[in-house]
This record gives structure tokens, C-alpha cells and sequence, in this order.
């Protein structure tokens, strides 16, 4: 075991305390009761994502135990598992082609990268990066790129395969991917991680590529990131093919060949969802009440372009904390509070309160935008809301789903809620690709059309087969596949 140093704060005000090979690194939340060495404490392991205090013991055998850890751990190897199980009920229900079925139960190609990078303090440190091509057979792949301890194959898979039902489903020329980094970007300062996501880029070398692979923000990754893997790919072509190769990377800054409109793009798909929901149903938004999970890119962007429509947030919840004031949180004002201290917790116009407290939060609409498997059987029993716009990544889990359904809860699904941040993805694409540079009115009406066309398809074919909007949206994104596989025939 490698003790950290105790002093050294990270971003998000959390301590380090310790390293072991099996539980990676455990925290104590700024503040909170500290560690006394061989005898049972508290804290709050970050690498649990469990946000109440859990119980942290050192037994003789000098490993740190947390009682969650391994649950969630188990819990989250069931993602790709969840994903190909929600195809094959698709399978049945529509009696799709099998032959077609068996293909898309498989990810194309699965690379996993392990590479050195010299740290600060001289130290080399060895990384893991994966990346996974899903299906090309609709245009090239395409999907984001995520930084996060618990990042793995199974995951990102799970993600892939997501990416392609979602680029099916809004009829954008895109097939699916999904890449990581297993780390947490709060341990490494701002010079490491140029080094790393450099070094993860090299390592990718021709995976991915402008017109064979194409990666984007996601979970802990940023334009800054997409600009450091564009000149990195940028740098290994020869000069003159340099500027031919600027869509290597979506969701890039504005200055280096980004989309207006790129940054809030998820959320601005999904506060269109939202009002297209609210228009269908007779429901009025002003004045109604919504709650966020996730308040990086797409939760802070969802909760401000809902703030437009009168619509008021009462709580908020993210890795630090959750907060609750049902007279309503200003999301503009809590973005500025969390870009300068990291997190909701403390934020000084709201309460805190636990995870338990947030998702019983009586609201009428949810935007879950964390991580996947946060709507369970049992959080999934506490909400009190009429509608939940998923933000994030496959974040119900099925037992979860089966609780919405029950308590009639409406759903708009991940693979149609999200894709805002993918079509504005290819309108950035085609913007490099063609010289050409939208303005923010273009870029919205084109974003505002396909993904309402998309909530129609997906609704209709609801109300056609019967199905909920989960497997609805599934079917659309099959069909659509399954189509072209027919008429292209399968190579030889
Ligand atoms: P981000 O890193 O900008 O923000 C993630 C947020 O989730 C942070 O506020 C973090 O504190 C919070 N969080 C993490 N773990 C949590 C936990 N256990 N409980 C509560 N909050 C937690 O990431 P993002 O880009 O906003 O992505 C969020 C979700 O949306 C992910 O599922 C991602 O795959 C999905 N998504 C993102 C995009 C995009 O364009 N960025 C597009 C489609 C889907």
C-alpha cells in the first residue's frame, strides 16, 4: 500500500488517503472525520460514486474495505449484458432478422491500450485506454471519449453499442464507438493530462481517423481534450494532409474548427425533447418543477435551457453532494458556483441533503445526467415525477425501468434523449469537412428539426407496436439498421 500524501487537495476538495492495488484510491471529503489508522472510520469513497458516508475499515491484511465497492463493481459489469438483452427483446417482439441480430450482438473491433507517461514529480505511470468500434455499417464510427476510474471494456462496449442505436435513430451517417481512460482527471494536474490524452491519441494511431472513427467529449473530457487529440493526429500526418484531418475530433473549441453550438448541444436536445413532451401531453412548463443528476456539460446545459421555459429547478445532485431549495436553485448562478469550487455541495442559496432525500424530491420532471445505473428498484420507487429525460448513458437500470413503468412514469429514452450532443457532432463534421461555419440560429433549427423527427418516429412506433418508448426508440434504430444490412447483403 502507497500512502498519499495527506495535504494535497485535489480539485473537488477531496483528500487522498490511501492507494491499494485492489480498492485504487479511497477519500475523505474535506472536512469530514479523518482517518485513524486500524480503527473503523468514515468517509466517503468517491471510487463507490456513493455519495452518504460509508463505512471504511482496515483489516489486519491491510486492504481498505468498502462495503459498497464490490456491488457496484458487480453491478456495473451488467451494462453491456442490459444492452444486448434490451436487443433481443427487440428480436422478439418485431421478429427481426436473426442473421442481422447475431451481427449486431457483437462490437466490430476492441482495443485496449496500455501506455507510460512521465508524471510531474518524474515518476512514470502506466494507463489504460480502450477504445471499441461498435458498427460502421451506417457511416463512419462515432463517440465520445470518457475519463473515468471506473472505466472498463464491459462499459464501453455497453456505450458503443448505444451509439449506434442512437445514430440510427436520428438518421445522421454515423455508426458507433465509445473510448476511456481509466482515471480520474482530479489526480493529475493540467501539464499530466496534456501528456496523457497525447499519449492515449498516439497509442489509438490510425483507430481513429476523420473518416473511419471520430471521438467527441464525454464524461470528464472537454473541448480543451478534443484540441489537444486533434493536434496530436494533426502532428503524426504529413503537412500536407494537416488540414485535412480537423474532423478528426468533434465537440473541438470554437477557434479550432468547433461547432457554435456544440458545447450545449446535449442539453439543448434535451430541453427540446422536454417541451415537445410537454406540447404532446397539454402540459404546461412555466412554472413547473424539474431536478438534475449531473451538473457537468450536459446537466448544467439541460438545467439552464430549461430555466427559458419558466420551468424552476428545485435540486441538484452530483459526485459532491446534493442540494435542495424548493423555492428554487438559479442554475446560471449555481454554474458559476461549481466552476469555481467544483461541486453543488456547499453551494450557500440551497440545503444540503442525501441521495435518498434528492430522488424522493417531489418534481415534475427528472433529467438524470451523471452515470448509467442510477434509476434502481429502489431509487426508481422513490421519485415522485411525471417524466424522466434521460441525459446520461443507460442511466435506469432494468429493474429500475420496471418500477417507471409501474408507477407510469414517462420516459425519454437515453438513445433519443442525448443524441442532441451526436448531431451536432455532424453538423461540426460537416462544417470541416466542407469549409463551411455555421452561425448559432442554423446550427439550433437543424438540431431543433432532427431530433424532434427522431421523438416522432420513436413515439409513433410506440403507439404501433404497443411498446414502451425504451423499446420503441430499440426498434426504430434496429429497423433502420437491419435495412441497410439487407440491402447491401453480407460480404462475401
Ligand atoms: P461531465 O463530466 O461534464 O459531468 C458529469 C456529472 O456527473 C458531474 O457533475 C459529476 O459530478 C456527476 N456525477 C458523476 N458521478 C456521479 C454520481 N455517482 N452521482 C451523482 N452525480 C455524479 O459529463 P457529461 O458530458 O455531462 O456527461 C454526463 C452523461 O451524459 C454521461 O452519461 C454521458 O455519457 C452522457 N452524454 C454526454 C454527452 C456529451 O455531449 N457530453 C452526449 C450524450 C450523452
Amino acid at each position: 500500500m502507497r500512502e498519499n500524501d495527506l495535504s494535497r487537495k485535489n480539485r473537488k476538495g477531496l483528500i487522498p488517503i490511501a492507494t491499494t492495488k485492489e480498492w485504487k484510491l479511497l477519500y475523505f471529503q474535506h472536512g469530514r472525520a479523518g482517518l485513524e489508522e486500524g480503527r473503523q472510520s468514515v468517509g466517503l469513497c468517491r471510487h463507490c460514486e456513493i455519495r452518504d458516508i460509508c463505512a471504511l475499515s482496515r483489516p489486519e491484511s491491510g486492504v481498505w474495505h468498502c462495503k459498497y465497492y464490490k456491488a457496484l463493481t458487480k453491478k456495473k459489469t451488467n451494462l453491456y449484458e442490459n444492452v444486448i438483452k434490451q436487443l433481443k427483446k427487440a428480436e422478439d417482439i418485431v421478429h427481426f432478422d436473426r442473421d442481422i441480430c447475431k451481427i449486431l450482438a457483437e462490437t466490430m473491433n476492441e482495443l485496449i491500450v496500455h501506455f507510460p507517461v512521465k508524471m510531474d514529480d518524474g515518476n512514470v505511470r502506466m494507463l489504460t485506454g480502450y477504445r471499441v468500434q461498435h458498427n460502421n455499417s451506417l457511416g463512419p464510427f462515432k463517440g465520445g471519449l470518457r475519463f473515468h476510474p471506473l472505466v472498463d471494456i464491459d462499459e464501453i462496449r455497453a456505450l458503443a453499442t448505444l451509439m449506434t442505436w442512437k445514430s440510427a435513430i436520428t438518421n445522421i451517417p454515423f455508426g458507433g464507438a465509445k473510448g476511456g481512460l481509466q482515471l480520474d482527471p482530479a489526480d493529475f494536474s493540467f501539464e499530466e493530462l496534456e501528456k496523457i490524452t497525447r499519449r492515449f491519441t498516439f497509442a489509438l494511431g490510425n483507430t481513429i481517423g476523420p473518416e473511419y472513427d471520430i471521438p467527441a467529449p464525454d464524461v470528464n473530457t472537454n473541448p480543451q481534450i478534443m484540441a489537444w487529440i486533434l493536434d496530436t493526429y494533426m502532428s503524426t500526418v504529413t503537412p500536407n494532409e494537416r488540414n485535412r484531418c480537423i474532423h478528426v475530433v468533434t465537440g473541438k473549441p470554437i477557434e479550432s474548427g468547433g461547432s457554435q453550438g456544440r458545447n450545449k448541444a446535449t442539453g439543448q436536445g434535451i430541453a427540446f425533447l422536454i417541451e415537445k413532451w410537454a406540447k404532446d401531453h397539454g402540459f404546461n412548463l412555466k412554472g413547473a418543477t424539474y431536478i438534475v443528476q449531473g451538473f457537468g456539460n450536459v446537466g448544467s446545459w439541460a438545467a439552464r435551457l430549461m430555466k427559458k421555459n419558466g420551468s424552476m429547478l428545485i435540486a441538484v445532485e452530483d459526485v459532491t453532494g446534493a442540494i435542495l431549495n424548493k423555492g428554487g436553485i438559479d442554475p446560471d448562478d449555481l454554474a458559476d458556483y461549481v466552476k469555481e469550487h467544483g461541486g453543488v455541495l456547499d453551494y450557500p442559496k440551497a440545503k444540503p441533503i442525501d441521495h435518498e432525500t434528492f430522488f424522493d424530491t417531489k418534481a415534475d420532471i427528472f433529467i438524470p445526467c451523471a452515470l448509467e445505473n442510477q434509476i434502481t428498484a429502489e431509487t426508481a420507487e422513490l421519485l415522485n415525477v411525471k417524466l424522466v429525460a434521460e441525459g446520461a448513458n443507460a442511466p435506469t437500470d432494468p429493474e429500475g425501468d420496471k418500477v417507471l413503468q409501474r408507477k407510469k412514469i414517462d420516459v425519454i429514452p437515453d438513445i433519443l434523449c442525448n443524441s442532441g450532443g451526436v448531431i451536432v457532432s455532424y453538423f461540426e463534421w460537416l462544417q470541416n469537412k466542407r469549409s463551411e461555419f455555421w452561425d448559432l440560429k442554423e446550427v439550433d433549427y437543424k438540431l431543433h428539426k432532427m431530433i424532434v423527427d427522431a421523438y416522432e418516429r420513436v413515439r409513433d412506433t410506440a403507439e404501433e407496436v404497443k411498446v414502451d418508448w425504451r423499446m420503441a426508440a430499440q426498434i426504430v434504430a434496429v429497423s433502420r439498421l437491419e435495412m441497410v444490412y439487407k440491402e447491401r447483403g453480407i460480404f462475401p
